[in-house]
């Protein structure tokens, strides 16, 4: 199996402009920091106003998108994720996973399933390390995950979609919606900036980068990404904030993953 890991390793390396897929030590914030920040942004969260420019039109939001997304059937994209996770060192990290002596999480999903329609990557980049947990947190839900890396890494489309919202909201920073169809959708927050093709009503395959991790927002942040999995119908007043936060980490393992024997 680590032989399988040090081919893949190899592979991305020659191929990609990824660092490697093993999560580096070495945090970018202190939890303290990310209290303060993370506070900061849930409170604000409830005042800011949606923007209105950036948001898509969204007919055809809820339907089994038209295109291929053959780029993980061919093995393609697979070294652009993380095929394994660690708690990010002297962090206390909120509802962590269960891990092992390391830190590494015990039966880590690179690739999920959800709702029986949609492959999901777990870790839309590499070299990070989990800084935050989905759930409650300091009586506010956390509705989504973080992660964090040094020197901070290329975050990519965890599935192939349409980008329906890809602008600036003061808590969010840059941020990037993915509707992969099935009413679910995937958000990117506190990118460093948006790659410049990335374009609300754009088509977009997997692995495809979004834009670096980052720190925007209109306070200070550890640089982090924010990775939201939502469900249901965008087309509500809310939009995308009227859609349902999930846990990625309580989805099953994809079988179409595990055929491709990529494991470690
Ligand atoms: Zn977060």
């Amino acid at each position: 199996m680590r032989r399988n890991f040090g081919l893949l390793l190899g592979l991305c390396l020659a191929l990609y402009d990824c660092a490697h897929s093993k999560p580096k030590t070495g945090g970018a914030a202190s939890s303290a920091e990310t209290r303060q920040s993370e506070r900061s942004k849930v409170s604000k969260a409830r005042v800011t106003p949606e923007p209105s420019s950036s948001l898509a039109r969204s007919s055809s939001l809820g339907s089994p998108l038209s295109s291929g997304d053959d780029s993980l059937a061919g093995g393609r994209g697979v070294g652009l994720f993380a095929l394994r996770l660690q708690l990010c060192p002297r962090m206390r990290v909120s509802n962590a996973p269960q891990v092992d002596k390391n830190r590494y999480v015990r039966g880590f999903k690179p690739f999920v399933m959800v709702n029986k329609k949609v492959l999901l990557a777990v870790v839309p980049t590499t070299g990070a390390c989990l800084s935050s947990g989905f759930g409650r947190r300091r009586n506010r839900l956390h509705k989504g995950v973080d992660f964090q890396s040094k020197p901070p890494s290329l975050i990519r489309a965890a599935a192939g979609g349409v980008i329906v919202e890809a602008g600036y909201r003061k808590d969010y920073g840059n941020y990037v919606l993915i509707a992969h169809g099935h009413n679910i959708f995937t958000r990117y927050a506190h990118l460093e900036r948006l790659k410049s093709e990335i374009k609300t009503g754009s088509k977009i395959r997997r692995g495809k980068a979004l834009g670096k991790m980052g720190n925007t927002a209109d306070w200070k942040l550890p640089i982090h990404l924010h990775y939201e999995l939502l469900v249901g119908d965008y087309n509500t007043r809310k939009k995308s904030f009227g859609l349902k936060p999930k846990n990625i980490f309580s989805y099953p393992y994809s079988q179409d993953f595990a055929r491709m024997k990529i494991s470690q």
